[in-house]
């Protein structure tokens, strides 16, 4: 187990825990720095930053794009049909997609409706059949059927936004690419890292923090701590390892049991034994 400050406490190694050693075992909420993070350099947030980064690469070292895909193309479709969709539905949807269109020209060809009918579970599927039928025309027309490797050629292509563009570059090509989902732009703000909500100025000023190869695996990390611990209405900050670094440390229950029974997903008992739980 990693040992911090906080798990130290937990787990009873602290002075103050041995001095109550006839109590029962209780775990209690993670101790925190009191240092004001309004005195915070830019120097300070950058080390912090990059600190929350290792502790999260420690959390989460299996963290990936959860859409599943064998191509750029398979990524593009799946990350446009992931719009205001899970991805757990996409991943359920897109193996018979992908075997009936299995290329550019599959869907600048298709038949609409039949299209729509492969998608409908995804929702909006009016609106993504355009956008599919419109990508594979413009890679027909425009890159000889194959995605471009560039930011600049990928968002000028239907259905594909910054954020999808870069979910590609990331995923399917390895080039670094920060993807400011709803998941991110809410865990960063929580963290102090920036209170911008724009997502290009939430890319930019995460990237000035982060070092440029490590961002494709922060978005992985970020998105799997907001689905799994920092949850949007109840985060579980008594159980959550970031506790000792992040300002928003109160938002959800801070009481460790309680707040455990909100950590969710396969890694879930890693995580508790990380802070001691
Ligand atoms: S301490 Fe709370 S608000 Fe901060 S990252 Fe953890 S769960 Fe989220």
């Amino acid at each position: 187990m990693r040992v911090t400050p906080s798990t130290a406490a937990v787990n009873g190694s602290s002075p103050d825990a041995e001095a109550t050693d006839a109590q029962p075992e209780t775990p209690v909420a993670p101790k925190r720095k009191t240092r004001s993070r309004q005195a915070e350099t830019q120097l300070g947030l950058v080390r912090r930053a990059r600190r929350m980064n290792r502790t999260l690469a420690d959390a989460f070292p299996d963290a990936h794009c959860e859409l599943d895909f064998t191509t750029p193309l398979e990524l593009a479709v799946a990350t446009i049909l992931s719009a205001q969709c899970t991805d757990v539905r996409v991943n359920m949807t897109t193996p018979a997609l992908f075997a009936k269109y299995p290329d550019a020209r599959a869907y600048a060809e298709a038949n609409r409706a039949e299209l729509e009918e492969y998608i409908r579970p995804t929702g909006f599927y009016r609106n993504k059949a355009s956008s599919l039928i419109g990508l594979g025309q413009a890679l027909l027309a425009d890159h000889e059927g194959e995605l471009p490797h560039t930011l600049d050629k990928l968002v000028k292509l239907p259905g594909i936004g910054r954020k999808t563009a870069n979910v590609i570059l990331g995923n399917a090509f390895g080039v670094p690419g920060i993807t400011v989902d709803t998941h991110f732009g809410r865990l960063v703000r929580r963290w102090g890292w920036t209170a911008e909500e724009d997502p290009v100025k939430v890319e930019h000023i995460v990237g000035a923090l982060i070092e440029r190869k490590d961002w494709t695996m922060l978005s992985h990390r970020v998105i799997f701590h907001g689905r799994r611990v920092c949850h949007a209405r109840k985060p579980a900050c008594g159980a959550c390892v970031l506790a000792a670094d992040c300002p928003s440390f109160g938002a959800g229950p801070t009481e460790p049991e309680a707040a455990a029974k909100l950590v969710k997903g396969p890694e879930r008992e890693h995580l508790l034994r990380m802070v001691g739980l």
